[in-house]
């Protein structure tokens, strides 16, 4: 099978010191490669530049928290929220919800209210919510998919109630590429007086996202995925509910006044962020940011959107395999081959200097909802091209060789 050019390469491979040559990097949707902007600033960081944030008298100091807080100002423009105080540093997807789950949910929630969940979301953005619902006996409904796996919103208008307090949905399923329609989930959560959490963690390093235009009230990504560092994501959070929120963890930083009697909390988002903060890890978001806004967002988007367009044509051409999300499924491909395990494949694969997931992708009730125990996933990014579409259809027909 021949994978026809890809027209649109961002041609940015090397950009990236530590994909070398002939390695086809198809685990972005797990975390992506570090581009030498980011990785240069983060050496620059600690090793010419570095001091603490927010207590420094001297200069270095004060130019670090100028940098800090640069860098929260860049993730508010890119995300378009009204303030940077709404742009919460977190040190991920899974702490930015477990946040809104204990303090927003925690302390707004009654015994009987009732959350909305979909069937394809990620562990992280499922076991926040029964934890707290548990505590506050609360309950949780499941929204179904639709036949070509997205999450079905027609049924979700259906199961809503003015029970529901909250709804928590993926923008893009990290297993399937499904893209949620945020607006419409948002417009049926506001009309039982529900709020509503986007999991962005698939969607912002591939598609342009803006906060207020979606009419979300809390939005959560991490770093990593967005080829920025590790450690480091970002909780918006609709400004009248972070000041309304109390805080998450207590600490330096996130205070006015201490004494043992009581003490007052710093306005958003200095409440959320107690202790000395991934400092590093805000400059290197930030070098990721301009990278990413400097090839485009729309850009980024229609290359991966033809990469999995020909990655799904030339897999859907070998009998044994089966794909899974819909069609237009975006940066995703989700596949299994008959009669082979997932971890068998990946394992081939890898043999083939092909690097992809293979497991539950910490999605394991759409796991059992697909009734399969795992997929294997190849999932594109920036660097990624029509060679390593070639590479991947090149090692699944030697698995199939393999395995009869
Ligand atoms: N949600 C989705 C859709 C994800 O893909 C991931 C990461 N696999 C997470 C949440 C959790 O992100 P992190 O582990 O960076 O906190």
């Amino acid at each position: 099978m021949t994978v026809a050019t890809d027209t649109r390469a961002l041609d940015v491979l090397a950009d990236f010191p530590a994909i070398p040559e002939g390695w086809a990097y198809l685990d972005t949707a797990a975390t992506a490669q570090k581009p030498k902007p980011v990785l240069d600033v983060i050496a620059r960081a600690y090793g010419e530049t570095y001091a603490t944030v927010h207590r420094g008298v001297y200069q270095r100091s004060a130019d670090m928290t100028l940098a800090y807080e640069a860098a929260r100002r860049r993730v508010a423009d890119f995300i378009g929220a009204a303030s940077p105080d709404e742009c919460v540093f977190v040190r991920g997807a899974t702490e930015g919800i477990n946040l809104v789950a204990q303090c927003w949910a925690g302390t707004q929630l009654r015994a009987g209210d009732r959350i909305l969940l979909s069937a394809l979301e990620h562990h992280s953005n499922i076991v926040p919510w029964q934890m707290v619902a548990e505590r506050i006996g609360a309950h949780i409904d499941v929204v179904p998919l639709t036949d070509d796996q997205c999450i079905d919103l027609d049924a979700m208008a259906a199961m809503l109630t003015d029970q529901h307090k909250l709804v928590a949905l993926a923008h893009v399923s990290n297993v399937l590429g499904s893209v949620l329609d945020v607006k419409r989930a948002a417009q049926l959560a506001h009309g039982v007086g529900a709020k509503i959490l986007i999991d962005g963690c698939q969607a912002v390093p591939r598609m342009a996202v803006d906060v207020r235009d979606l009419d979300c009230d809390f939005y959560v990504f991490s770093g990593h995925k967005l080829y920025g560092p590790t450690g480091i994501g970002v909780l918006w959070a609709r400004g009248d509910l972070l000041d309304a929120m109390p805080p998450y963890q207590g600490g330096g930083s996130m205070i006015d006044r201490v004494t043992f009697e009581k003490t007052s909390y710093a306005p958003p988002p200095g409440r959320f962020e107690a202790g000395t903060p991934h400092i590093v890890g805000a400059l290197g978001l930030h070098a990721a940011i301009d990278y990413v806004a400097e090839i485009g967002l729309d850009r980024i988007h229609a290359h991966e959107t033809a990469l999995v367009a020909q990655a799904r044509e030339a897999l859907s051409q070998i009998n044994s395999v089966r794909l899974y999300g819909p069609e237009d499924s975006a940066g995703i491909v989700s596949f299994s081959i008959q009669g082979v395990h997932p971890h068998d494949i990946g394992t081939i694969l890898d043999e083939e200097q092909v690097a992809i997931r293979a497991g539950h992708h910490c999605a394991q009730p759409l796991m059992d909802l697909l009734d399969i125990p795992a997929t294997a996933r190849a999932s594109f990014g920036v660097y990624n091209n029509a060679a390593d579409v070639a590479a991947l259809v090149r090692g699944i027909e030697r698995v199939t060789r393999i395995f009869g």
